[in-house]
């Protein structure tokens, strides 16, 4: 594969056009395939590799589905079919958990801390080796620009691996000062979970596979990912990549699916020891509910409405820039998207009219584009109902500032348009999960005030604070209700740093060593010395 990125053409001043979606292919992709696999932005290898029928890792081999249905994988920038591959229904789900529980039980399970270390890092040095090609097909498959799938989802997904290859080695028990009479030794262990289910979504599949799979590993349980019906591809192509680095049968199977039957197959498996969960609030309410069951192992990473609030102290162009980022990035389509902006009324005028110019000036186009500034939404469903929110905010009085419409330009594929809004907390667009690029932007006039608006809400997964008072910065992160708040800056990630929600965004954390503490169970040993 050439190494020259886009981003590498771009600046050697060959950015190309953004390709006219409707263009027809000159041969190359296979028959009905989607015209964008003919941009010259993708490499042959990424091409190849999407023209054959991608089936199920499960026990280590490449598998047909006994389900026998194949998945459509639907291009977003044009929708028109990108790739197939087998659908698992329950029979798989079945297999993938029995492959699962051997490798527990067996060869990983007894495989020595250092081990696991070596071939954590072997697969996040395989995954950097190939960053170039992963990038490309995420944005394939997910539509989000390949500038940012080239430096956020695949290079932090590596250094995920590399973080808890880490601490394997380095995640220890406990000896207790215990005072039963006698003369006792008491210690913890720290043992895995067992076999984990991993149902991940489509916003960010590879990366949020791994804030899956590098901890259970590391803490020596082993997986079976489903990736969302949407996005399998990269958790395939990761999964030749567990293969080639040497990982023992069964350690990690994956296996693509919908919801139901898959998901609820692996949800309601006996041999499955734990379900991590990232998606929405409705799925995640209806997994915690079964799971409850069998008291099976849960953690819930579930949706947001976070507020990002501008002090009229802040600077006002990295607020603005924070603002964008924190709402448009990925196309909104993000669980801590900064979509409430609370502006102080003193900066508010400036501040819409600055977001909604630079709204209306972003690029869109397919994702592998390296020109392209904002991809297309997932799916035709999911424009329609970002487009209702749109028509929603509409119908209930906010005044829409720019965008508010599909964006047919760009391609027919599903592209919405960036949008802002004014409107008022009581709003829908302002109390409802949107998933898209709508932001609603509310005024405030005191600290106190927007504290409280802010945290009303039933989410309290992230909120933004831009000031230049550090103190005052301090004491309001202290009281929102928030898994993680950042000060004059937003969307900030990184393995060492806890992920979760407060209230109905989740339960858990994932990343740090936080994440281990919900990989594995705590057990106390007692030795009589007497
Ligand atoms: P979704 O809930 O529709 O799907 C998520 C996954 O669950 C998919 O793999 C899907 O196939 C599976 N699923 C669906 N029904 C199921 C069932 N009955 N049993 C088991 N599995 C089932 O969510 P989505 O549309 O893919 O993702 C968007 C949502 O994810 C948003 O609400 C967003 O906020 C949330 N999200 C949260 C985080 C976080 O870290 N908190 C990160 C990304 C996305």
């Amino acid at each position: 594969m050439t190494r020259m990125t886009g981003r590498d053409r771009v600046q050697a001043g060959d950015p190309g056009p953004v390709p006219g979606p409707g263009e027809a292919p000159a041969g190359g992709a296979g028959r009905g395939r989607s015209a964008t696999l003919e941009s010259p932005f993708v490499a042959p290898q990424v091409r190849q590799w999407l023209q054959e029928t991608r089936r199920l890792f499960i026990g280590g081999r490449w598998e047909e589905a006994r389900s026998g249905r194949i998945l459509p994988v639907t291009d977003p920038a044009t929708g028109d079919l990108l790739a197939e591959v087998w659908e698992a229904g329950a029979e798989d789900i079945d297999r993938a958990v029995q492959a699962a529980r051997r490798a527990q039980e067996g060869s990983w399970g007894r495989m020595p801390p250092a081990e696991r270390a070596r071939l954590l890092w072997k697969l996040a040095d395989l995954l950097e080796e190939r960053a170039e090609e992963f990038a490309q097909l995420e944005s394939l498959n997910t539509g989000k620009p390949v500038t940012e799938t080239a430096v956020a989802d695949v290079p932090l997904a590596v250094e995920h691996f590399r973080y808890f290859a880490g601490w394997t080695t380095k995640w220890t028990g406990q000896t207790l000062p215990v005072s039963f009479p006698g003369e006792y030794l008491a210690y913890t262990r720290r043992e895995p979970v067992g076999v984990v289910g991993a149902i991940v979504p489509w916003n960010f599949p590879l990366l949020i596979a791994s804030w899956k799979l590098a901890p259970a590993l590391a803490a020596g349980n082993t997986v079976v990912l489903k990736p969302s019906e949407l996005t399998p591809l990269t958790a395939l192509r990761l999964a030749e990549l567990v293969q080639e680095a040497g990982f023992p049968p069964g350690t990690v199977n994956v296996v693509p699916g919908y919801g139901e039957p898959a998901g609820r197959a692996l949800v309601e498996h006996p041999g499955v020891d734990k379900i991590t969960f990232t998606g929405s609030p409705a799925v995640g309410r209806r997994i915690m509910t079964t799971v409850a069951r069998d008291f099976k192992r849960v953690t819930l990473e579930l949706g947001g409405k976070s507020p990002n609030i501008v002090f009229p102290d802040a600077d006002l162009d990295k607020a603005v820039a924070g603002a964008m980022m924190g709402i448009f990035f990925n196309q909104g389509e993000v669980c801590c998207a900064g979509s409430r902006l609370f502006v102080h009324k003193d900066r508010f005028d400036r501040m819409v009219a600055e977001i909604a110019e630079r709204a209306a000036e972003l690029r869109q186009g397919p994702g592998v584009h390296p020109m392209t500034q904002m991809g297309p939404l997932i799916s035709r469903a999911h424009m329609e109902r970002v487009l209702g929110y749109i028509e929603r905010g509409r119908a209930e009085g906010a005044e829409l500032v720019t965008g508010g419409e599909p964006n047919r330009e760009a391609g027919p594929g599903f592209f919405v348009r960036p949008t802002v809004f004014v409107g008022t907390d009581t709003m829908t667009i302002a109390r409802e999960e949107i998933f898209g690029p709508v932001l609603t932007v509310l005024p405030f006039e005191d600290l106190d005030e927007v504290v409280r608006r802010a945290n009303d809400t039933p989410y309290g997964l992230a909120a933004g604070i831009w000031t230049r008072d550090i103190a005052k910065a301090i004491k309001v992160a202290h009281r929102l209700k928030a898994g993680t708040v950042w000060i004059n800056g937003y969307n900030l990630l990184d393995a060492t740093s806890p992920w979760g929600g407060f209230k109905q965004s989740g339960i858990g954390r994932e990343m740090g060593s936080y994440a281990l503490e919900h990989y594995t169970e705590v057990k106390s040993v007692w030795v009589n010395l007497g």
